[in-house]
């Protein structure tokens, strides 16, 4: 029976010494280990707008909105619905897009601000309006191509546009003829500049 006793006592006065063992949150910051997941948040000069964080999301805590009028791809995570897996950063094509931060502290009385959100600018097809892709995307491909990409009229167009050599682009006329093969145009406006105009 003093034995153990004994052990309790050491114990007790191990434990005053050492402090508690609890975090004093919110009072102080609590330590946190290396590897920690918190928010995940956009970085908007690395993120291409591809959208391949959406698609690999677990619990569908993010959105995405093509917002044609606007000219935006607007992707948005839900903080209240995300669960921190990481997922998103592992599957970010440009792997500096998205990361998951230490901030953890997210607690509030309005979900409204439990948002995170990135826009960037659309690429829209001149003769149907149809959404292409994000710009900066397709920058990303071209690049990635290299002197492949000059076989895709639009990787061309966008990488002239950039070095401001597009000004000899047709404008877009009322039905699509074999000229405006050199437009930026969606797969399938291009497929009619091909085989029908
Ligand atoms: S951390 Fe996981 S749940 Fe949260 S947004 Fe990223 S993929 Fe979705
Ligand atoms: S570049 Fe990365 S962060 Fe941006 S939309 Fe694509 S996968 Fe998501």
């Amino acid at each position: 029976m003093r034995l153990p006793k004994l052990r309790e006592l050491k114990e007790a006065i191990t434990a005053v010494l050492r402090g508690p063992y609890t975090a004093r949150f919110p009072a102080e910051p609590t330590p946190l280990p290396e590897a920690f997941r918190g928010q995940p948040v956009f970085d908007e000069d690395e993120c291409v707008g591809c959208g391949a964080c959406y698609e690999a999301c677990p619990p569908d805590a993010m959105d995405l909105v093509d917002d044609v009028e606007a000219g935006v791809r607007r992707i948005t995570i839900h903080l209240d619905r995300c669960i921190f897996c990481g997922q998103c950063e592992a599957n970010c094509i440009t792997e500096k897009g998205i990361k998951l931060s230490n901030h953890y502290d997210l607690a509030t009385t309005d979900r409204g601000e439990l948002r995170e959100s990135v826009e960037k600018a659309l690429l829209i097809c001149e003769s149907c309006g149809e959404v292409i892709g994000p710009r900066d995307h397709v920058r990303w491909v071209a690049e990635r191509l290299g002197p492949l990409g000059f076989a895709n009229p639009t990787l061309l167009l966008t990488a002239m546009e950039d070095l401001d050599a597009a000004g000899g682009v047709p404008t877009p006329s009322a039905h699509l003829r074999r000229g405006d093969k050199l437009r930026i145009t969606c797969p399938k406006c291009r497929q009619v500049t091909s085989l029908l105009a």
